[in-house]
């Protein structure tokens, strides 16, 4: 496949549509068998997690529900260190089993947001689903119960994830070229 433009940056592919959606029905398959009869509300992170959050659950077959909470911590291409909630959750977690579900993990400090949040809660159960992993940057001593793709420090966008704004539509992962 071709290589493509972004503003002012180039990408070439890296995962494809089908290892994608592979990788999200045997992630939400495992979920499924993992939860054994619960009926979980997934949180799903806005923005990048959208498109993951609406193939996962049409994966997921069994009853659940699914709510969104907004959080940004990015500026362009580099993690900004603080996280900013841009929209909350009305639901009532008490007794709850919540799962969540994020894009990508980079540097933890969204993820510690989300411990932050969800730990003022009495939930039944919490776990982390996130669909991309990146291990060298990780910064954090916060537990990650499922992850589809490890990924090294590369900066990436396509299913849901953008570069400032851009890419989100792009069914394939790409990765910004050398
Ligand atoms: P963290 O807080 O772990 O450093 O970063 C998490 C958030 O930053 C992700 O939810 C995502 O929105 C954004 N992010 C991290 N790495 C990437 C990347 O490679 N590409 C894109 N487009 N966003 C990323
Ligand atoms: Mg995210």
């Amino acid at each position: 496949m071709k290589p493509i433009q972004i503003h002012d940056k180039n990408f070439e592919v890296y995962i494809d549509r089908d290892k994608i959606q592979q990788a999200v029905s045997s992630l939400a398959q495992q979920l499924k068998k993992d939860l054994k009869g619960e009926r979980p509300l997934f949180i799903s992170i806005l923005n990048g997690a959208f498109i993951f959050a609406a193939d996962f659950i049409r994966a997921y077959k069994s009853e659940c529900e699914i709510t969104f909470i907004k959080l940004a911590s990015y500026e362009k291409t580099k993690s900004s260190g603080k996280v900013k909630q841009l929209l909350g959750i009305n639901e009532d977690l008490t007794d709850r089993t919540i799962i969540v579900l994020e894009d990508i993990i980079d540097t933890g400090t969204t993820l510690q947001e989300i411990y932050k949040i969800l730990g003022e809660e009495k939930v039944k159960d919490l776990k982390i689903v996130s669909l991309f992993f990146k291990p060298e940057v990780f910064k954090k001593e916060l537990h990650i119960d499922y992850v589809a793709f490890e990924i090294p420090d590369n900066f990436i966008v396509g299913y849901g994830l953008d570069y400032d704004g851009l890419g989100r539509n792009l069914p394939d992962i790409y990765k910004l070229s050398k």
